[in-house]
């Protein structure tokens, strides 16, 4: 297990090497011509100098983020023979010395011996294979000096010799565990042992500069669970830190050999892939072995008492040759990822240029949509609703976003964006301030309507300060009769949240004179036993079943059951989306309402629907077909 970390380790006990022969050795060639015995002592140092001239070479040659996996190897080999090779040089300096008469040659080469021992046990301690021959090659002849004295203290002092090799093996070895255990748990994931984030963006680099190498390609994909964080609420982190063990045991079972697996925290995994000859072959294994992780992952698990089931949805990004940093193909990755998330959850995308295009618009309406009310961008349109008879009884505000770089961004576009980053707050009490404010104008030009809907979005309706920015403003504005006509169109999506929390602001809201209907119905999830115990006023047919109403008879059958239930629940009920005459019929037939739609009017700015509206015949005088 070699990290960045150890590398960078090994690579910086070089120079210190270097020093630590090149300066003494000077001594030792002193030393040498004292005693006459200069030249085999400067051949000694000439090799010194080369040994350490090839060190400086492989300490320049290290470059861990552009290194290939095999350049690093051969690195790491040749770093080892000249580690060896050194303290070669250090045993044969020894026996230069001992092997003359003086004897105080013979005490400095014993203390060359010990030194040269134990600066190899303390920096060379990364790695065992570097540390243990290089204790032997250097130990084993002073045991061996100690022997040859063949008097009672050179036994005493090789059995010293022995217990100090002893001890400095014990002490490296010590240190070397403690390292790996660091290395260790500075990579892996204490959950799963799988590696984490910081390893596996490392293990990415390296695999890019091989590809870069060989002109290969490979894949990642990035796994995330979905809806784990329900598992984690609703049964508790022990039962769902199971679950991702048994989900980790199931990749490492299908994954094929050569990818590696990590987690990148919480309830997402990565995994690159083995290297592929062209692209196509890579798109064709990546998505293969996608869809069967994704088959094997929805098998039923089984934690404790409880059987699971759990789906995921992975994004897929291809690693070419031309690649410039890891973290842009986890991103890439990353986007893939939520699309699938976004398109329903549980299944594989492949990154595209499409996607990145649509994050960038993304972003770029995010940072615009931060100045858009600043800016005056944001208005409100408002659409006719229309009784049985065809008159006006009613209008929907719509908020559009007109700005000078994007042009007409929709609200599809720019709601959800505005609900994720929180600014849906301060541009919903901006709607609704600006709603109120046309309600009460209207009224006092004599523009009467029974009903006066507008769009909250879930966040913004859960929010702390809702209520009490919703009587404020109605303070404001509005007196008893007009809070009276106000609908808040809220959509199935709100039921996800707490349900007795939202029952709860409902009936603060209701209890100061608003009603509420229900949007889009019929194309949420929400069962219909939770919707039930909303205090609704209002459905709305969406705009999709009434489009399809012309198809078939099963479109038709399901608009005549949400109009039968409605009836039976006592519940007002508006068709959205008529765009034809046919619809209307068909509506009108089967005791529709209310009606809104292209067939009658787009929605208008503030001043074109006063106009519409004063230019309609008056209520009774025609059907509810328009003129
Ligand atoms: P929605 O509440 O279902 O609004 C109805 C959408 O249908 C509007 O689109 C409207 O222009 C469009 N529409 C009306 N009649 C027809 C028709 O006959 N045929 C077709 N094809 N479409 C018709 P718009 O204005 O683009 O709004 C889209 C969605 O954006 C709204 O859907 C609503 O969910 C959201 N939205 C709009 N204004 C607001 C707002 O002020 N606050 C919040 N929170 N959401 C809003
Ligand atoms: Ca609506
Ligand atoms: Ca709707």
């Amino acid at each position: 297990m070699r990290d960045k970390r150890f590398y960078e380790f090994v690579h910086r006990q070089i120079p210190v090497f270097i020093t630590l022969s090149l300066a003494p050795g000077l001594g030792y060639l002193f030393l040498g011509w004292l005693n006459d015995i200069f030249t085999p002592a400067f051949v000694w140092y000439l090799l010194v100098v080369a040994g350490s001239v090839w060190g400086i070479t492989l300490y320049r040659n290290f470059d861990f983020d552009t290194m290939s996996e095999d350049r690093r190897n051969r690195w790491y080999r040749h770093c080892s023979w000249f580690f060896y090779t050194f303290f070669l040089l250090w045993a044969l300096v020894f026996l230069l010395y001992v092997g003359q008469k003086a004897t105080n040659l013979h005490y400095i080469a014993i203390f060359t011996e010990i030194g040269a021992s134990v600066v190899a046990s303390s920096l060379l301690s990364s790695d065992r294979r570097l540390y243990r021959p290089t204790l032997y090659i250097l130990m084993v002849p002073l045991i061996v000096y100690f022997l040859l004295i063949g008097e009672w203290y050179g036994y005493v002092l090789s059995l010293f010799a022995c217990t100090l090799t002893w001890v400095l093996l014990y002490a490296a070895n010590s240190s070397n565990q403690l390292l790996m255990q660091a290395t260790y748990q500075a990579t892996h994931d204490a959950l799963t042992g799988l590696h984490n984030r910081q390893y596996f963006i490392e293990h990415l680099q390296k695999r890019m500069n091989t590809l870069a190498e060989s002109g290969q390609f490979s894949f990642l994909l990035l796994i995330d669970l979905d809806h784990f964080k329900t598992v984690n609420d609703s049964l508790g982190h022990d039962i769902g830190d199971q679950l991702l063990k048994s989900v980790v045991s199931r990749l490492q079972q299908h994954v094929p050999d050569g990818c590696l697996i990590a987690r990148l925290g919480g309830d997402e995994f990565i995994i690159t892939g083995s290297d592929c000859v062209d692209c196509e072959t890579c798109e064709r294994n990546s998505l293969e072995i996608s869809e069967q992780l994704i088959a094997r992952l929805k098998e039923t698990y089984v934690v404790g008492q409880h059987h699971l089931y759990i789906s995921a949805s992975i994004g897929v990004s291809i690693i070419s040759a031309n690649s410039i940093n890891a973290n842009s193909f986890i991103k890439e990755a990353d986007i893939a990822m939520y699309e699938v998330k976004a398109k329903g959850r549980d299944g594989v995308f492949m990154f595209n240029e499409e996607m990145s295009d649509r994050v960038e618009k993304h972003l770029e309406i995010e940072r615009l949509l931060h100045f858009a009310l600043a800016n005056e961008e944001i208005t409100l349109h408002y659409q006719p609703q229309f009784d049985h008879s065809g008159r006006i009884m009613g209008a929907e505000s719509l908020v559009r976003w007109n700005n000078p770089e994007l042009g007409p961004i929709s609200p599809t576009q720019f709601i959800p964006i505005a609900e994720q980053t929180g600014l849906i707050i301060e541009l919903g009490n901006h709607i609704l301030e600006t709603g109120f404010r046309t309600l009460r104008a209207w009224r006092d030009e004599g523009i009467e309507l029974e009903q006066f809907s507008i769009n909250i979005s879930m966040r913004q309706f859960t929010h702390q300060n809702f209520v009490a920015q919703v009587k404020h403003l109605m303070q404001r504005y509005l007196d008893a009769d007009l809070v009276h006509k106000l609908v808040f169109e809220i959509t199935e999506s709100i039921v996800v949240e707490d349900v007795n929390r939202v029952i709860l602001l409902m009936k603060q809201l209701k209890a100061m004179g608003i009603r509420f209907s229900m949007d889009d119905f019929g194309t949420g999830y929400s069962s219909l036993s939770n919707l039930s115990r909303l205090p609704l006023d209002e459905i709305k047919i969406d705009r999709s079943f009434v489009g399809a109403l012309s198809l078939d008879e099963g479109h038709r059958a399901m608009v005549v059951t949400i109009l039968n239930m409605a009836s039976i629940l006592k519940l007002n009920i508006v068709a959205e989306g008529v765009e034809t005459a046919e619809q209307l019929d068909f509506l009108l037939c089967h005791d529709c309402k209310i009606f809104q739609g292209y067939f009658y009017s787009k929605p208008l700015p503030k001043e074109a629907f006063v106009h519409f509206f004063r230019n309609r015949p008056s209520h009774g005088q025609q059907a509810a077909h328009p003129g």
